[in-house]
């Protein structure tokens, strides 16, 4: 297995060695960059298999660095962990809404820093050449299109079908109506983004039997979330 790399974005010099010497002593690949402009010319170089982003760069916050990569075809799917410090933890939230898929609150401990890591890379890596995606007993097979809990069958519409997949393989992110119209709808064709709700209503409704619903997230004010924690 070849090492996993990571693109270390951190203005403040010491912190990065520190979190660069713990990662390459954990067997990652570590490069570094010191602002955006400086990242995101490294991520067109060779895309990382994971961004570690400090919230407070010199030319632009990590945010909006995520926000932009969220953008980009080729960058959309890179998982980012945002470093915070502990006076902006109230904006971590924000931050989740905004495409990181977790966040760090400084000071941590090495430790717990690598535990997220591997937690974000292990969700991220395709599902071993398999199609079927399985999460809290709830199964979705790509190769039938079959959507499962335990031996029974739920059935879906297409589009329910295409959302509950799109939400299975991004968990626990947020994601904007527009996002979701862009992703399952593809945003080819003019669709309203109330559609979106009526589907996910669908899609809930289909779930309730099973009490899966609470899988499928309203995140009031962004959008939809796919997640087995509490709301
Ligand atoms: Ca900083």
């Amino acid at each position: 297995m070849t090492a996993k790399r990571i693109l270390i974005v951190e203005d403040e010099k010491a912190i990065r060695d520190m979190i660069a010497f713990g990662l390459r002593r954990a067997g990652y690949e570590v490069s570094e960059a010191e602002d955006c402009r400086s990242a995101r010319a490294q991520i067109v170089d060779s895309r990382p298999d994971l961004l570690l982003i400090d919230w407070m760069l010199p030319d632009m916050s990590g945010l909006e660095l995520i926000r932009t990569l969220r953008r980009a075809k080729d960058t959309e799917e890179i998982p980012a962990i945002m470093l915070t410090a502990k006076v902006e933890e109230q904006d971590k939230i924000g931050g989740l809404d905004g495409g990181a898929d977790d966040y760090v609150t400084k000071p941590f401990s090495p430790r717990e820093l690598l535990a997220r890591i591997q937690a974000v890379l292990r969700r991220a890596a395709p599902a071993g050449g398999s199609d079927v995606v399985e999460v809290e007993g709830l199964k979705l097979d790509d190769s039938s299109h079959r959507v499962s809990t335990g031996e029974r069958e739920i059935a879906l519409g297409p589009t329910e079908y295409r959302l509950l997949h799109f939400f299975m393989t991004h968990p626990e992110r947020v994601f904007s109506r527009g996002q979701l119209l862009d992703r399952v709808w593809g945003g080819s064709t003019y669709v309203e983004e109330r559609t979106v709700d009526v589907h996910i209503r669908r899609l809930r409704k289909a779930l309730e039997p099973f009490s899966l619903e609470r899988l499928v997230q309203t995140v009031r004010g962004s959008g939809y979330r796919f997640s087995t924690r509490e709301s």
